[in-house]
């Protein structure tokens, strides 16, 4: 099936086979295959030289730069532990991971000594290293590799299968984030199976607007174009202006991104300025993608889309076919990738019939080995015989294609009624005056829950409760219609530009108390 590979191989096997093809541009520079590998080798002497082991943990804080890249492939090849987090992280939550990983080894750039203060984790690590910024008392990434010289690491003899290449942080949507241990052929095996999937090689120029350190950015961004021998340009901060500048200008052909980055593209008033004629596909996952997206993202920026669900402690689990049916892709996530098995059970994960809800289970080479340093976590997600529990709600059809419903957490039971949000949220975006909703439960001490709709309204609309209501009333059942309504000017959203609605949720209720 897949031929057991140190992920730091992908990068070695692409650039034996392309070594002056271009490889990565960051607005700062472009490298060839060879030069990231050369980078990437220098890096990993420093580690090396610097008494890195196979096994400890190698911390990144840093954004989508060429240096993160080799850094990854770096921290592969000496058998290291890679533990990606979050640049917007503050230092309690940088805190967190520093000690839950144990991180030996820390990059950062000067945004993390801006907001978390290098001198406030620097007693946690052996080493801190600074990476496009220079500060007394830490050792910048140039320094590290010129004091390493000439040294050249072989490459450690790992087991693909059991090793951990990653500690993986989840989104923080729906609480703290969890570490999932990824290993190596699981991360080689999701990004292989999506390059595939969506027909891509080295002609390929992949957009990168999610950040490295979440599993879309990482998994089906770079480790697919990677593997694929495709070229990739790194954006540092996503901005929906410099997303579409950098289509145009670098003829980007592969566009994969989360809803919110394609509707942020798509209501861009500069939008019909740019030629986006070179897109060829794209892959939209993260969160749940309205139909009125996908309808807009094949019509205005004329891709092939295909819609698929992951999640940091799986990788990918389905996609649509490449150019599949319009209802398959608005309707569904896909069905399970080769490789993967999925099924639907009950609340005793016991298989439901097609057509019904329950919860999404999968077995694959991309299921982590568990949470870091979380056993008891690790065996509520993972059962005797290597099934992964999701949380999510979806309904299998019988053609293996899976409908997703919903995070089980935000389910709404109103009255003893189970409402989804994403139904709701399905109708709201079908408004033209609405440019994001989100649909969140509130306690109602009549009927337990109650719905609320939190509306953004695209640049100078006007609406009110009334109209968005009869709106909805006309497509949906009445219980299933939001007894409030709460227009927004902005969303809480996590870093790869997922809507945080527990947070949401928070502030709603706390605006109601006062
Ligand atoms: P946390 O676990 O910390 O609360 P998170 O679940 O958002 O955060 P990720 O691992 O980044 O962290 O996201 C996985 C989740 O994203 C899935 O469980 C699912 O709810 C959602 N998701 C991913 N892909 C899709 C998709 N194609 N359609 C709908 N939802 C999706
Ligand atoms: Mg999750």
């Amino acid at each position: 099936q897949c031929e057991l590979l140190n992920v730091y191989q992908l990068l070695e096997a692409s650039s034996q086979k392309r070594p002056d093809k271009e490889a990565v541009y960051d607005r700062t520079r472009r490298l060839t295959y060879a030069e990231l590998l050369q980078e990437t080798d220098r890096i990993a002497a420093a580690l090396d030289a610097k008494g890195i082991k196979q096994g400890d943990r190698v911390g990144v804080s840093l954004p989508n730069w060429h240096e993160t890249v080799a850094i990854y492939f770096a921290v592969a090849k000496i058998g290291a532990i890679l533990v990606p987090f979050n640049t917007k992280y503050r230092l309690h939550e940088a805190q967190h991971i520093i000690k839950d990983s144990g991180i030996k080894l820390l990059f950062v750039s000067a945004e993390f000594d801006e907001q978390v203060g290098v001198e406030s984790v620097a007693p946690l690590v052996q080493g801190v290293v600074s990476v496009r910024f220079d500060k007394e008392g830490i050792i910048s990434l140039e320094s590290l590799i010129e004091q390493a010289g000439n040294h050249v690491p072989a490459l450690v003899e790992i087991d693909p299968v059991r090793d951990v290449f990653c500690v993986l942080y989840t989104s923080g949507t729906t609480g703290f984030p969890k570490g999932a241990m990824l290993t190596h052929r699981g991360m080689v095996w999701s990004g292989r199976t999506i390059g595939e999937s969506i027909h891509s090689s080295p002609e390929d120029v992949y957009l990168i607007p999610a950040p490295l350190f979440h599993i879309f950015g990482m998994g089906i961004n770079l480790f697919a174009a990677i593997s694929m021998q495709s070229k990739i340009v790194l954006m540092d901060v996503y901005k929906a202006k410099e997303a579409l500048e950098l289509i145009q200008q670098e003829k980007v052909t592969v566009h994969h991104a989360v809803p919110t980055m394609y509707i942020l593209e798509l209501n861009h008033p500069d939008f019909a300025s740019y030629d986006l004629s070179s897109l060829r596909t794209g892959v939209v996952g993260g969160a749940p993608c309205p139909a009125e997206t996908i309808r807009a993202i094949k019509e205005k920026m004329r891709m092939n889309i295909c819609n698929s669900f992951g999640m940091s402690e799986i990788g990918s689990l389905t996609i649509t076919a490449y150019q599949d049916t319009e209802k398959n892709i608005h309707e569904t996530i896909g069905k399970a990738i080769p490789g993967a098995e999925a099924k639907i059970v009950n609340d005793s994960r016991e298989p439901v019939p097609f057509g019904e809800v329950g919860e999404i289970a999968c077995r694959s080479f991309g299921v982590m080995k568990g949470y870091y340093n979380n056993p008891e976590q690790t065996s509520q997600v993972i059962d005797q015989d290597g099934w992964f529990y999701t949380g999510d709600l979806g309904v299998m059809q019988p053609d293996g294609y899976i409908r997703f419903v919903g995070r089980k957490k935000e389910m709404i039971i109103r009255g003893g009624y189970n409402i989804y949000p994403g139904e709701i949220e399905e109708i709201l975006y079908q408004h033209p005056k609405v440019l994001q909703a989100a649909v969140i439960g509130l306690p109602d001490p009549v009927m337990g829950e109650i719905a609320c709709a939190v509306i953004k309204l695209k640049a100078d609309e006007q609406s009110s409760n009334e109209e968005m209501l009869a709106y909805v009333k006309q497509h949906l059942a009445d219980y299933k219609v939001p007894k409030q309504v709460v227009f927004t000017e902005s969303l809480p959203a996590t870093a790869s530009g997922k809507i945080q609605k527990l947070k949401l949720k928070e502030a709603i209720l706390k605006q109601a108390s006062h």
